[in-house]
């Protein structure tokens, strides 16, 4: 059989396939610590759920408009309005099958064959591969550690070219949790806005933030960023919703519309059912979600302080997200009963199999000398998580 040319480019999600490992050991009677997923471990709130099983006894169950129902799409704007004050109208919002699928859709809209696109690296596993899928070219621009691994706008400069068409910020950033200040937003946005660039603005973990950090949207620097900016975000990480495929993006009428025209020969439209819990959650209490935040900030307190003790591993404080992104590489080139690391992706295979501990290797974040581990367990876990891979790390001779 041969497979179109497309899809023979790209890798299954390795945080996803990584992921489901994890799941079908534990499954097997295996005792698996995860870190894997970035996935939070609590259950959907109530309220959000209620919602879901009274549209389900009305049934709302029917196919509904390809780019969101009504209040939904009313509740996004509300949103925007009050956490950016951005103003976006109906037409400009499309509610999609998760982030995921609103990334999916822009770069289905935007590029034509050897397009551009401009990622800041370490950076998400999918947005590569997604471009890819779509004939254009991902540009990694390496980010570094010293420099809080924030993209500086010369290197951003020193990275365009005539096939330039577009630049994903991703802002807190996964892996690495950084979060980028107003300043420099304003120093990126002009250099893209100078080259006519498109900004896609993935804010998916914007509630996610620490030590008082306040998040600012790309949208929201102004009238030319307004007019250039797709901003996505989604209710997977700040509702505990990751299943319910619930995301959105906003922007342009023009490209919005197109996306949509993608959707309604794609998907149609997002479940009808979740649609409706998405409501509950943007219109409900947000008390749901500070209370998550505030665990989710005392276990990131303590797993950067557990790594940065262990021996050989140092690790930055990340200021949103719920990712710990450690750094290594001291381990590389050691051994153990004649297995030996060559990088992290030989490291994270080393601490899946001695101990038991899932993580996913640096490498496919675009960085190897960095694993990723996700603190959206609960504290029991990643204490015993951290004892056994402490042990395993000691192991390596
Ligand atoms: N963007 C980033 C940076 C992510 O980590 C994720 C993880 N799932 C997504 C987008 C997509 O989220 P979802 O499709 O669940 O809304
Ligand atoms: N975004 C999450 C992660 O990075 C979920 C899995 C995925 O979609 O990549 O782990």
């Amino acid at each position: 059989m041969a497979l179109s040319e497309r899809i023979t480019q790209i890798q299954p999600s390795p945080t996803l396939q990584t992921d489901s490992k994890a799941k079908a050991l534990r499954k097997a009677g295996v005792d698996v610590i995860n870190f894997a997923a970035g996935e939070p471990d609590f259950d959907t709130p109530a309220h959000i759920k209620d919602a879901a099983i009274e549209a389900i006894r009305e049934g709302f169950t029917k196919y509904t408009p390809v780019t969101g129902i009504e209040d939904l799409k009313e509740a996004v704007r509300e949103k925007f309005a009050r956490d950016s004050g951005l103003h976006f109208c109906h037409e400009e919002i499309i509610v999609s099958c998760g982030a995921k699928h609103s990334l999916y859709l822009l770069d289905q809209v935007l590029l034509n064959p050897g397009d551009e696109v401009l990622i800041p690296s370490p950076c998400w596993v999918s947005y590569p591969d997604q471009v890819l899928l779509h004939g254009g070219r991902p540009v990694l621009i390496p980010t570094e550690e010293r420099d809080g691994f924030l993209l500086h706008p010369e290197t951003l400069r020193a990275a365009l070219t005539p096939r330039s068409k577009m630049l994903i910020l991703n802002s807190p950033c996964n892996p690495t949790g950084a979060a980028y200040p107003r300043e420099r937003w304003e120093e990126l946005a002009a250099v893209a806005l100078e080259r006519g660039l498109w900004i896609v603005s993935d804010e998916i973990y914007e509630k996610l933030t620490y030590d008082g950090f306040r998040p600012v949207s790309v949208a929201s620097l102004g009238p030319e960023a307004r007019a250039r900016t797709i901003t996505v975000n989604g209710l997977s990480k700040a509702y505990a919703m990751t299943g319910w495929r619930i995301g959105y993006a906003a922007g342009s009428k023009e490209v919005v519309s197109a996306m949509g025209i993608a959707q309604s020969q794609s998907t149609s439209n997002p479940t009808s059912i979740a649609q409706k819990a998405a409501v509950a959650a943007l219109r409900g209490s947000q008390a749901c979600v500070e209370a998550m935040v505030e665990e989710f900030d005392r276990r990131r307190r303590y797993i950067i302080d557990r790594l940065n003790r262990m021996e050989g591993v140092t690790c930055r404080v990340p200021q949103g997200a719920f990712y710990a992104f450690p750094r290594v590489d001291p381990y590389f080139g050691r051994g153990r009963k004649g297995r030996a690391i060559r990088g992290s992706v030989d490291l994270a295979d080393y601490l899946l199999e001695e101990s038991h501990v899932a993580l996913v290797a640096g490498a496919p974040f675009g960085d190897d000398r960095y694993l990723r581990l996700s603190y959206a367990t609960s504290m029991e876990e990643i204490t015993k998580g951290l004892d056994r891979m402490e042990a395993a790390l000691h192991r390596l001779r």
